[in-house]
């Protein structure tokens, strides 16, 4: 049978930009259906424009640090719609470059919303197209939960596109988007409360970062209410948003930003005219191979209930070209995937937190764990703390997790990310000599374990 393409991909994000360029390149005729925008979540609307973000609230600390070395700039004043309008035309920027790299591996570009009328068959503003095999790559969307007054309730999605700064904001959630957002906002300046129904945030990394980022929130004046969820919000006559609390407590706030997870973009596509399965919240079931129950209909990214970070859709985008195209078998393996949160100060990881390792090892682990007033602040007269955390098996020596909490704590995992891959033992190390004076050479003069 002849189809128009051998591979037609859903979704220029990361995930689905990468199958397209390198099946292109393995000499697939690749077709790839955009709605919006080149560069999916990560470009547009996630992971660039928040580390954007990230840096602009830093400054304002910098600033505050910067007079203890002799600076003395006046007062800052800080101009949102200065760093949207930059943050806009580096976006630009970006798509202008994923346009480029799908043109030059000959990939071809349809702009419009792509549904599946069968499994070989797909319309494009309103004309057909056949492929071979079809990769869905589609992404996810914020979720926020019905309640009354939820359409008060704005997303990530918005917050990168805001008029104006609100006074005072409410973000909602306790993951990566909230922790990041509520550290954008109060370095902003912004009044910020963080609301978030469990007693303490990032559920899932290792507790005493979590901690630790608890108490360095705090100081920095965002006001945390754990265990608490909202009831209620309600447009004020003054353009304000009343926020009810369970606590019984009421906020009124110029933004309430819910960051409660995100669901995959699968409605609406056309799978129903295929054997796709999906799981109750929407995300494609795929085996080992990215393959779904229909079987020349692929699924790959945040669309998939797997990792939602876009290194991990791009590795799985390789893992498929590679094995449709170029006669490989590979596998994608996920395990000590590193990953950071944009926080205030950052957190980094790889691994196993303790609470992980003790539940695999029982007692069988050493614990390595420094915390201390980083270098800076002597002069800086923050509060900041750093804190570090090796995780040891102590059967075999290897290292298991690492975690950092302080400045660039993402710069220092990476690498540390690479010897836990290489298989690294805690003597390899302590075997290593640090460069003086950093954070990161803590990792390498751990020498006294916690007590059991
Ligand atoms: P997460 O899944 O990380 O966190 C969702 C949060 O919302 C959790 O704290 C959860 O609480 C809470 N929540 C869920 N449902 C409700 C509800 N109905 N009412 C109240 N609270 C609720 O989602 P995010 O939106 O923060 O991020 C999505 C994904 O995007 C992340 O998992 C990550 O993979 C990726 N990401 C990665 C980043 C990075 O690498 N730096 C940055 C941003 C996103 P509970 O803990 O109790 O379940």
């Amino acid at each position: 049978m002849n189809y128009d393409y051998d591979l037609f991909v859903i979704g220029a994000g990361s995930g689905g930009v990468r199958t397209a360029r390198m099946s292109a390149q393995y000499g697939a005729r690749v077709a790839v259906a955009e709605e919006q925008y080149l560069g999916g979540t990560c470009v547009n609307v996630g992971c660039v424009p928040k580390k954007l973000f990230t840096y602009a609230a830093a400054f304002s600390e910098e600033c505050r640090a910067a007079r203890g070395f002799g600076w003395n700039s006046g007062s800052p004043t800080f101009d949102w719609p200065t760093l949207i309008k930059n943050k806009n035309a580096e976006i630009e920027r970006l798509n202008d470059i994923y346009l480029g790299l799908l043109k030059k591996a000959g990939v071809d570009l349809l702009n419009g919303r792509a549904t599946i009328v069968d499994a070989h068959t797909l319309e494009v503003n309103g004309q057909h197209y056949t492929a071979d095999k079809i990769l869905v790559a589609v992404g996810g969307t914020p979720f926020v939960p019905d309640f009354p007054g939820s359409e008060h309730a704005i997303t990530s999605n918005e917050a990168f596109y805001l008029e104006a700064l609100p006074e005072r904001i409410i973000v909602v959630g306790g993951g990566y988007i909230a922790v990041e957002f509520a550290g954008i906002f109060n370095g902003l300046g912004v009044e910020t409360h963080l609301v978030y129904r469990g007693p303490l945030f990032l559920r899932g990394f290792d507790t005493t970062l979590r901690k630790s980022l608890e108490e360095n929130y705090k100081k920095q004046g965002i006001t945390l209410h754990f265990s608490t969820e909202i009831e209620s919000l309600e447009s004020c006559l003054d353009g304000q948003i009343k926020a009810q609390l369970s606590d019984g407590s009421g906020l009124k706030v110029g933004q309430v930003m819910y960051a409660t997870g995100r669901i995959p973009n699968t409605r609406n596509l056309g799978l129903e005219n295929t054997t796709v399965k999906t799981t109750s919240n929407g995300s494609i079931v795929v085996n080992e191979h990215f393959q779904s129950t229909e079987s020349n209909i692929y699924a790959l990214g945040d669309v998939i209930d797997r990792i939602a970070l876009t290194p991990v859709a791009i590795a799985e985008g390789m893992v498929l070209s590679a094995n449709l195209y170029n006669n490989q078998s590979l596998t994608m393996d996920y395990d000590n995937i590193p990953s950071a949160v944009f926080s205030h100060p950052h957190i980094g990881t790889v691994g196993l937190t303790e609470e992980q390792a003790r539940e695999q090892y029982g007692d069988d682990i050493a614990v390595f764990e420094s915390n201390f007033k980083p270098m800076k602040e002597t002069l800086g007269g923050g509060h900041e703390r750093i804190v570090m955390k090796l995780i040891v098996d102590k059967n075999t020596d290897r290292v298991i997790g690492c975690h950092m909490l302080g400045d660039h704590a993402g710069e220092v995992i990476q690498g540390l990310a690479v010897a836990m891959k290489a298989g690294a033992t805690k003597a390899d190390f302590d075997h290593t000599i640090g460069i003086h004076p950093t954070a990161a050479e803590e990792f390498v003069t751990l020498r006294t374990p916690n007590q059991n």
